[in-house]
């Protein structure tokens, strides 16, 4: 049995996301030993990791001989955990600075507009088809969100009526690349970055985020920075 504070410190820690898969678990989350306890292995924060039923499975809790495939490592189910962690850590260290960024001036932005935006890219899970609802019957669809550091604001042209709206504290975009553009810039995922593209309003069951960000993939060597921006700074010393 995991003590009350270890469970807690874990399930903030981790998001209630699973730590190998990372999709959103609710209540579906469980607390592995990383080191089995009849081996010895301490219900301490330090040799737990919370995972999805499946991936708790696959780490060899309740199939102790697993017929097929490979094993989890202790020191990779901890690599996993800890990259995690930290990623949980970047996006609620977000989050925080967008409660402080209320009065300040937000930035304008047009569709059509091309701009470099700066923010923390992350890789979210979400129900698919066919009924887009839940994650136990619908496919998982996965897509890459822009987290920015603070909100901005979008004027898009309204389908309706053709009038121009503006839309409001956006804080994340979900990026809009091509299968090619994931294959060649996984590096990217859980990192800050810059990106260059338009801004286009979520229309369709498909967009998840506050607004599309349409990388431009013509541009692509020019629009990716990996150099780590100030924002990283910020975090690293507040880590
Ligand atoms: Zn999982």
């Amino acid at each position: 049995m995991w003590p009350q504070k270890v469970k807690e410190e874990a399930l903030v820690a981790c998001g209630r996301r699973c730590c190998v898969c990372h999709r959103f678990c609710g209540r579906n989350i469980e607390l592995h030993h990383i080191e089995m306890e009849s081996k010895g292995g301490k219900s301490i924060f330090e040799n737990c990791i919370p995972l999805c039923f499946d991936c708790h499975a696959d780490a060899g809790h309740y199939n102790s001989n697993h017929p097929k495939g490979t094993r989890y490592s202790q020191s990779e189910l901890r690599k996993h955990r800890d990259s995690w962690y930290q990623a949980i850590q970047r996006l609620s260290f977000l989050e925080h600075q967008w409660e402080g960024s209320s009065d300040k001036q937000t930035k304008e932005i047009y569709e059509d507009q091309i701009v470099t935006l700066k923010g923390f890219v992350w890789r979210e899970a979400f129900p698919g088809p066919p009924n887009y609802e839940s994650f136990e019957t619908d496919r998982v669809e996965t897509y890459w969100m822009l987290v920015l550091p603070e909100p901005i604001s979008l004027f898009a042209n309204s389908f309706e009526t053709e009038e121009t709206i503006k839309i409001e504290n956006i804080k994340k975009l979900q990026l809009c690349v091509n299968p090619d553009f994931y294959e060649a810039n996984r590096n990217i995922v859980r990192t800050d970055v810059e990106l260059t593209g338009k801004l286009f309003m979520s229309i369709t069951g498909h967009h998840h985020g506050d607004a599309n960000f349409d990388i431009r993939t013509d541009l692509l060597n020019k629009s990716i920075n990996f150099a780590p921006s100030a924002l990283d700074a910020l975090t690293r010393a507040d880590y």
